[in-house]
């Protein structure tokens, strides 16, 4: 298989429409104290949550290449849909802001809507002006069908939204195939060597990831974390593979991405998907008090209890180097505020009464 050099990898992602939202590369920071904390494995955090998008993430980077499409296709507004505190919803309203677009959410209502209401990422999005529909979960309508009556409103007051799909994430994957090349350079610029690139991923972070890989010929174990327990491993791997082979087609790249390339493991999501766990607090407490690093519980806080994990038990021996890619997801935190200190038990003490 033709390996490729970092120039070209860079040419071959600079044929697709993008707008200017971030601000790259991201730093590539040393961990030496939660290192030593873990016991000497080196490991280093790839910090995509600062790439300065209303408290950054993974999203903002893909939203380069999905708003440079929208805007190439003409789109005047957005519409997109997930769970109530969503992050890739939260970036989307922060990149409508910037390029003078509106949001139009189409957000579940789900378990943490009901516990915290307008609070972390919602609260943002509100703040930010997005146009926001909770939508039920059970009976009713489906997000899909409020997005095609929203979607259909807008065009009769001539306006051409663009709704988030299957291409969006083959977009996201290139974005985070240029990720991977920036984490390439800066470990050769500091003459390091990574054996593994962990991180919380489903899709097309670890698909980006995994496919400058393997074009440059780093020999990285890129492993994705998923938030979620359960599920078919496999299909996942398989999923990853094929959105890693999308985006190499559409780049024009002579690279194939297969499943055993992207192992995908569930076994830290803890209870359910949006759940917050005991060891991803506890991952979320060590980096943040060996390095003054912040993570998210419902992301990137149960990805690390897994490379933990991982280090703890030797499956990630002492003498390797570990890049961990935080995806950001932080504003999550806020919403979690009452789970987070009855699980940990933080306190303060009161003085002057
Ligand atoms: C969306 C998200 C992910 C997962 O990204 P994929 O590209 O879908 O794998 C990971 N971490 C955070 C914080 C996210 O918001």
């Amino acid at each position: 298989m033709a390996k490729i050099s970092v120039n070209q990898l860079r040419e071959a992602i600079s044929t697709l429409p993008r707008v200017k939202l971030v601000y790259l590369p991201t730093p590539l920071e040393d961990c030496p104290r939660f290192s030593e904390a873990l016991g000497g494995t080196h490991v280093l955090v790839k910090r995509d949550e600062l790439t300065g998008l209303a408290f950054g993430g993974n999203k903002s980077r893909k939203h380069q290449f999905i708003f440079g499409e929208a805007k190439a296709q003409g789109a005047d507004c957005m519409i997109h849909g997930a769970a109530s505190q969503s992050n890739y919803s939260r970036q989307l309203t922060a990149a409508c802001a910037k390029m003078g677009m509106k949001a139009y959410l189409t957000p579940q209502r789900d378990q943490r809507s009901e516990v915290v209401g307008i609070q972390g990422n919602l609260l943002l999005d509100a703040i930010m002006g997005a146009d926001i529909t909770l939508v039920k979960t059970e009976g009713g309508k489906s997000q899909g069908q409020v997005q095609q009556e929203i979607a259909e409103e807008l065009r009769n007051q001539g306006h051409k939204p663009y709704i988030t799909g299957h291409y969006d994430a083959v977009l996201g994957t290139v974005a985070y195939a240029e990720c991977g090349l920036e984490i390439y350079e800066q470990l050769e610029a500091l003459g390091l060597k990574a054996d593994y690139v962990c991180m919380a991923s489903g899709s097309g972070t670890q698909a980006g990831i995994a496919l400058a890989a393997k074009s440059l010929g780093a020999e990285w174990k890129v492993i994705g974390f998923r938030p979620s327990p359960g599920g078919d491993n496999a299909a996942v791997s398989a999923n990853i593979a094929k959105l890693a082979n999308e985006a190499a087609e559409l780049l024009k790249l002579n690279v194939a991405v297969e499943p055993e390339d992207v192992p995908n493991i569930s076994d830290y999501g803890g209870e359910a998907y949006g759940i917050i766990n005991r060891a991803g607090c506890e991952a979320i407490e060590l980096l943040s008090r060996t390095e003054g690093i912040i993570l998210d519980p419902v992301y990137v806080g149960k990805a690390m209890s897994g490379v933990i994990d991982y280090i703890r038990t030797g499956e990630i021996e002492k003498d390797r180097t570990v890049v961990f890619l935080h995806t950001g997801g932080t504003p999550a935190l806020f919403a979690y505020n009452k789970e987070i200190v009855d699980e940990m038990g933080y306190s303060v003490k009161i003085v002057g009464e």
